[in-house]
Parts: structure tokens; C-alpha cells; sequence
């Protein structure tokens, strides 16, 4: 029996789940860490604790998991801090699908989907990072098959491909293509799953529930990040000579979102605290399938599946605004009609503030093989059988086009006298970072793709560039001091505000002045 173990069974049943969670939960953070040295002289008041290891991990969604395994797989001693448990990160919640021109349900190109991605950027994209993601793209599917993630399957047991919006084939004129790769609605549970099983088969590092402040810069080189352990307050300087920015996204700035309540773009504001830009802020993606009040979303898969939308009138309205991909259209596309639908009153309810999502002309059987997670999310959140009635839906905000700008390596790029140049020891993935793949409008089910293409990249790149047990000189006792006097400042501020009704009055001036339509006089009053 172990140590552990042992004094487990001396307690209490109603102690014991607390005491199991505090222990192992201390025990897989990696906070006895051995590597770890005290640093006392950094504040008179704190006791800052030190790390060292060749790599840095920020983030362990999807991107910073294929991004940590990566770098332990070519030998790099790596920590992964992270705010929550990795499987609780936002990717979980992903349901549609990867794309990836796998061609199984017909002749496919990674030629026609990187073709669909430039114009689904708007013409905005970057086409040389677009070029290597969808290239890649068949690659880092099959990779994600071999390590077992459980792919629905066509009836000759190959992965089943679903429709999706944005996605056609022959450059736009072959109808609509079956590109996106899906595990039934669940497609980013299994995925964050897998991506995490693998990386426990190396030695990853993890620091659970630590939350990285700042990036740790010393002239002008990033040097690791500053953290704070949630359990007990202590604070940590993680120093690597490679750190990989993968935080997730910012919708959690707007009122209403599909996204977490974790996804508050902790990482963008930390690169610019660190004095860096950050591209595109302003392409906020809107889902036109959110639950109406509730935000959660109804998977663009439902209208893959067959799907779609109708006004107060029961028309299928899509057919007038994209007469050719109708439901299917990109989503900014299909937002603006149901916007436009609303604002001339065809919308439904009492307020006709909303338009109706519908599914009750498929098949149960379809329904409930290939979304069962949409049928029980509209019931508990809209009270509605998917099998008998519409679901109310309204547009919602769901991804963030800009982060932290990368070339198509992860390198972090900033612009400085003129110039883009790469800033040393920094690196960004996933919906954090802005390779600018989806320019000013993500495709649907391209995000997946995004943080386990540039996740992997961000661990070649490394493995390009430096060497495991590259010497790294001390830090200075300084540094990361002015993260400290920043936390302290906002904890023990005594303002007439609450935290939590500042940000509530800033997301619902988000939501009211910078959605789906933005003009000048609405943003000048949201200022
Ligand atoms: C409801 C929903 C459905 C979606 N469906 C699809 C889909 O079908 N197909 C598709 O391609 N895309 C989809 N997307 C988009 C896609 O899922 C996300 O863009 C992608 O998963 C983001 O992955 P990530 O690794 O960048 O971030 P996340 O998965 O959000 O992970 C962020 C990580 O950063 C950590 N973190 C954040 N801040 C800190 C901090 N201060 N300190 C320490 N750690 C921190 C968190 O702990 C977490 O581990 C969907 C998104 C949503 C919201």
C-alpha cells in the first residue's frame, strides 16, 4: 500500500475525498518539483519559488498538449502550466469536427480546401501559413487516428467525413465537400483526451491549477512566465529557454459566447503587458448557432447533417442570401441574415429576437447517432426535443481570428523599426496566437486543425533552433518583481467596483457596441 494510501484509510470517509484530491493533486502538479530552488531576495514580502527547464508550456488545451509532447518526444525537459486540469480546457467543448482533405467520401484536394481557406479568410489570411496547414492537414488526422482517437466511421471503416460550412470542392465549383473529420458531436472531448494520453506516455511535466501572471522579459528576450499556485498562494518563476504561448481565446470579453467562463485571453493581455502586438483583436468570429439566452452551441454539424434555419414566416431564409451554399454558407455569411431577419422583423418569440434552428425533419436515428450531444444540450438548455420541435438560436460569439502574431513556424513576430522580427525564446499556438490561417473569418471545424498543426510546429521549431541542456544564465533577482507589485495592486485594491461587476459592464458593452454589425456611432458610444 502506499504512502499515500495508507494515511487515506486512517480517515473519515467525508475527509478522505478532499484529502485524495489535495494529495494527488499536489503530487501531479509537480509542486515538490525537485528541480525547484527558493529565491528569497525577489520582495520583502513573498518567497518566490524558481524552475528551470529547457521548455515552457503555457496552456494545455489542445495546442499546448501537442505542442508539450512534442518537445519531450525530441528530448526537451518540459513544464506545462496550467490554470485548469488539461482536460478541462475549452477544446473539450469543440463538437463539429477537423478538417482535412482525407477524400474519403469523394475526390478531395488539399489544393481545394486551402483555396476555401484563403476565401473563407476573406482574402485576409496569410496564404503561406494557410499552404502549410492544410497541407499538413491529412497528416494530423491519420497521426491523431494512430494514437487512437476514435473517429466515426463510414461503413467500409474509414473516418467519416461530414459537411461543413465554407468547404467545397474544385476550387469552389464541385458543391459542397465532406472534409470535416468527426468523432460523432464530440469531436474535441476525444481529441483533448487523446492528445492528453499521449503526452502522460512521455514525461511531461505538469503544474495544475498554477496561473501564469506575465511572460518573465529580459531585454526584449522571453525568459519563461511568473505564477501563481491556486492552491496555496505561492508564486513561481518558470525560466525556459522556449516558451509556448497556448491560452485559448478572449471571448469570454463579450456577454454572450459558446466559449468557457475560463477563456478570458489571459495570454493576449500578458504579451501585451510584455510590450508586444497582438493582430487582428477586432476579427471576432459570431456562430449563428447559439442557444437563444443560454449561448451554448448548436454545432454548425446540425446543419452539415441537413439542418436549417427558418425566420418567424417559416421560411428557410439562407436560400435568398447564399443561394447555393444556403445553410451552408461561412459564418459570418449566415450571421448577418439572421441579424438582418431580425432587424426587419421576421424574427421569432414574443420579442422576435431570435430565429429557429431545425432538426426534426432528419431521422431519430440520425439525430441520435450522429448529435447526441446537441439533443441533450437543447433540452437542458432550451427544454426542447429536438425530435418534434425548433431550437431558438442567435448569433454568439465563439472564436478569436487575432492573438499573439506567429509566422507559420510559431515564432512570435513583432513589429519593431520598421521591420517584423522574431522575438527570441517566444513561441504562440492555437487560439491564443494569430499565424493568421483563418484572416478575418474562421472556417468551421479549421480551429482543431490550428492548434494541433501549429502545436506541433511550435515543437519542430524548438527542436530546430535549440538543443535539450542548452546552458540558460540565471535570471536576474528582479525580474518578474513588477508582476508581483501588478497582482498585489489589483488584490488589494479598495475601489467602489467589484471586480466581477466591472467585467460584467465591460462585456455587456462589448455585446451591445461591438457584435455582429459595428458602426461609427455605436462604437464611438461603447468608448
Ligand atoms: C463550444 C465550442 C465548439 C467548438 N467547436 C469546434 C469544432 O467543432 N471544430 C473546430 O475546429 N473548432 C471548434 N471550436 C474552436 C476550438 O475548439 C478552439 O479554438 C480550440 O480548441 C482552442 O484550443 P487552445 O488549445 O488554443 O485553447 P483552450 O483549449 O481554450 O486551452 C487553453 C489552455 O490555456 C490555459 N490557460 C489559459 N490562461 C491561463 C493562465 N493565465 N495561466 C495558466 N494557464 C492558462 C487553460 O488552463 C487551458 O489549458 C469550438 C469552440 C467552442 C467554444
Amino acid at each position: 500500500m502506499s504512502a499515500l494510501m495508507k494515511a487515506a484509510v486512517s480517515r473519515s470517509p467525508a475527509s478522505l475525498a478532499s484529502y485524495l484530491y489535495r494529495n494527488i493533486h499536489v503530487a501531479a502538479s509537480g509542486a515538490t518539483s525537485k528541480d525547484a530552488s527558493v529565491t528569497t531576495n525577489m520582495t520583502k514580502a513573498y518567497t518566490v519559488i524558481d524552475h528551470k527547464h529547457d521548455a515552457l508550456v503555457i496552456g494545455a488545451g489542445g495546442a499546448g498538449l501537442r505542442a508539450a509532447f512534442g518537445l519531450v518526444q525530441e528530448g526537451f525537459k518540459t513544464a506545462v502550466v496550467t490554470k485548469l486540469f488539461p482536460t478541462r480546457s475549452h477544446t473539450v467543448a469543440a463538437q463539429g469536427g477537423i478538417n482535412a482533405a482525407l477524400g474519403n467520401m469523394e475526390e478531395d484536394s488539399w489544393l481545394w480546401h486551402m483555396y476555401d481557406t484563403v476565401k473563407g479568410s476573406d482574402w485576409l489570411g496569410d496564404q503561406d501559413a494557410i499552404h502549410y496547414m492544410t497541407k499538413e492537414a491529412p497528416h494530423a488526422v491519420i497521426e491523431l487516428d494512430n494514437y487512437g482517437m476514435p473517429f466515426s466511421r463510414t461503413p467500409e471503416g474509414k473516418i467519416y467525413q461530414r459537411a461543413f460550412g465554407g468547404q467545397s470542392l474544385k476550387f469552389g465549383k464541385g458543391g459542397q465537400a465532406h472534409r470535416c473529420c468527426a468523432v460523432a458531436d464530440r469531436t474535441g472531448h476525444s481529441l483533448l483526451h487523446t492528445l492528453y494520453g499521449q503526452s502522460l506516455r512521455y514525461d511531461c511535466e505538469y503544474f495544475i491549477e498554477y496561473f501564469a501572471l506575465d511572460l518573465l522579459m529580459e531585454d526584449g528576450v522571453c525568459k519563461g512566465c511568473i505564477a501563481i499556485n491556486l492552491e496555496d498562494g505561492t508564486l513561481h518563476r518558470f525560466q525556459a529557454k522556449n516558451t509556448i504561448l497556448a491560452t485559448g481565446g478572449t471571448g469570454r470579453s463579450y456577454f454572450s459566447c459558446t466559449s468557457a467562463h475560463t477563456c478570458t485571453g489571459d495570454g493576449t493581455a500578458m504579451a501585451a503587458r510584455a510590450g508586444l502586438q497582438n493582430e487582428d483583436m477586432e476579427f471576432v468570429q459570431f456562430h449563428p448557432t447559439g442557444i437563444y439566452g443560454a449561448g451554448c452551441l448548436m454545432t454548425e454539424g446540425c446543419r452539415g447533417e441537413g439542418g436549417f434555419l427558418v425566420n418567424s414566416k417559416g421560411e428557410r431564409f439562407m436560400e435568398r442570401y447564399a443561394p447555393v451554399a444556403k445553410d451552408l454558407a461561412s459564418r459570418d455569411v449566415v450571421s448577418r441574415a439572421m441579424t438582418v431577419e431580425i432587424m426587419e422583423g421576421r424574427g421569432c418569440g414574443p420579442e422576435k429576437d431570435h430565429v429557429h434552428l431545425q432538426l426534426h425533419h432528419l431521422p431519430p436515428e440520425q439525430l441520435k447517432q450522429r448529435l447526441p450531444g446537441i439533443s441533450e444540450t437543447a433540452m437542458i438548455f432550451a427544454g426542447v426535443d429536438v425530435t418534434k420541435e425548433p431550437i431558438p438560436v442567435l448569433p454568439t460569439v465563439h472564436y478569436n481570428m487575432g492573438g499573439t502574431p506567429t509566422n507559420f513556424r510559431g515564432e512570435v513576430i513583432t513589429h519593431r523599426g520598421g521591420a517584423d522580427r522574431v522575438v527570441a525564446g517566444l513561441l504562440a499556438a492555437g487560439e491564443a496566437s494569430c499565424a493568421s490561417v483563418h484572416g478575418a473569418n474562421r472556417l468551421g471545424a479549421n480551429s482543431l486543425l490550428d492548434i494541433v498543426v501549429f502545436g506541433r510546429a511550435c515543437a519542430l521549431t524548438v527542436a530546430d533552433t535549440a538543443r535539450p541542456g542548452d546552458p540558460q544564465p540565471p535570471l536576474a533577482p528582479t525580474t518578474g518583481e513588477a508582476s508581483i507589485a501588478n497582482l498585489d495592486s489589483i488584490r488589494y485594491a479598495n475601489g467602489s467596483i467589484s471586480t466581477a461587476d466591472l467585467r460584467l459592464r465591460m462585456q455587456k458593452c462589448m455585446q451591445k457596441n461591438a457584435a455582429v454589425f459595428r458602426q461609427k456611432s455605436t462604437l464611438e458610444e461603447g468608448t
